[in-house]
């Protein structure tokens, strides 16, 4: 069987579910940001990975009904970020009507000319032969088939899936099935760090640096703290990136923190720390804990 991966996003109106269909399909609540370029102004969300296929959620900036131009500015970025994405999965709501945020929706997911999987949700909310009318009247709007499914209660999610793979394109495992998202992340902010490094340093530290993201936190005032150990293999390497008074090593920092701001379009507080760690490359675990098999 080919193996079948792709980027899908989740659009519907408030509260129509999306975030519990893609939580409960992967079991985790998350939200971070892509290591793909071209996608930065998306997230990942979720991903959900098994024999053969991979789904990677992206999660992109709210969409909602444009009351003035500021509005409207942060509808066109919204529908922008659907470049990049293999699939659109629109959300309805079996409990109540089509409404005008629907239809808002609808009109410029099928002006973005992607495929899209039309679904109507909280189904064990009305009886089945609610169910049947909503489900007949939903598909009159779309003109396409509307899959019935209970997100809370994981009613015929097995077909929603199936449907999504079927419109997936071929293509690689873009994770590793055991990689957590925060991992992705940390190992995103770490990959930034260390570029700065490189950068600052030039080959002054010879492929010397290794950097480990060890906490990132959100903060109630929805910053984020993050701490990061820089590991060097000695100790004249440590004096090049801490730098005269510190400069350096400030001078990366505040580097490094604009580009993860940048990304996670938040404030971020970046707390680096410098140790040496003769032979970092041979110790087993620092290696996993990096990212390296
Ligand atoms: P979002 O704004 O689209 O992300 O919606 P949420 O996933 O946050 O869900 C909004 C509310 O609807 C929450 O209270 C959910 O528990 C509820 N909800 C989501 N899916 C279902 C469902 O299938 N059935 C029922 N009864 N409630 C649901
Ligand atoms: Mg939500």
């Amino acid at each position: 069987m080919t193996y079948k991966s792709g980027f899908v996003t989740v659009i519907g109106r408030p509260n129509v579910g999306k975030s519990t269909l893609v939580n409960n399909l992967v079991g985790e609540k998350i939200n971070i940001i892509s290591p793909r370029p071209q996608t930065t102004r998306n997230s990942i969300k979720a991903i959900y990975t098994e024999e053969n296929g991979q789904i990677i959620f992206i999660d992109t900036p709210g969409i909602h009904q444009a009351r003035n131009k500021l509005d409207k500015y942060m509808l066109e970025e919204a529908y922008s970020s659907l470049e990049g994405i293999d699939l659109i999965i629109f959300i309805l709501d079996g409990s109540t009507y089509w409404g005008k945020n629907d239809q808002m929706i609808y009109d410029q997911i099928k002006n973005s000319k992607k495929d899209i999987i039309y679904v109507m949700n909280k189904i064990d909310k009305i009886s089945n032969k609610e169910l049947q009318k909503r489900q007949k009247k939903y598909t009159q709007k779309v003109g396409e088939e509307v899959i019935p499914i209970s997100a809370l209660n994981n009613k015929n999610i097995d077909t929603l899936l199936a449907e999504i793979f079927s419109y997936l394109p071929e293509g690689p495992q873009y994770y590793p099935e055991d990689m957590i998202t925060d991992q992705i992340e940390r190992f995103v902010f770490a990959e930034l760090i260390r570029e700065k490094i490189f950068y600052l340093t030039r080959e002054e530290v010879p492929y010397g640096a290794a950097v480990l993201v060890e906490e990132v936190k959100e903060r109630e005032n929805e910053d984020y703290y993050i701490r990061a150990n820089i590991y060097v293999e000695k100790k004249s390497h440590k004096g090049i990136i801490i730098g005269k008074n510190g400069k350096m090593i400030k001078k990366i920092g505040r580097e490094a923190r604009k580009e993860i701001e940048d990304l996670m379009q938040t404030k971020v507080y970046l707390d680096l720390w410098v140790k040496v760690l003769k032979n970092w490359r041979d110790k087993d675990n620092l290696m996993k804990r990096m990212g390296y098999k």
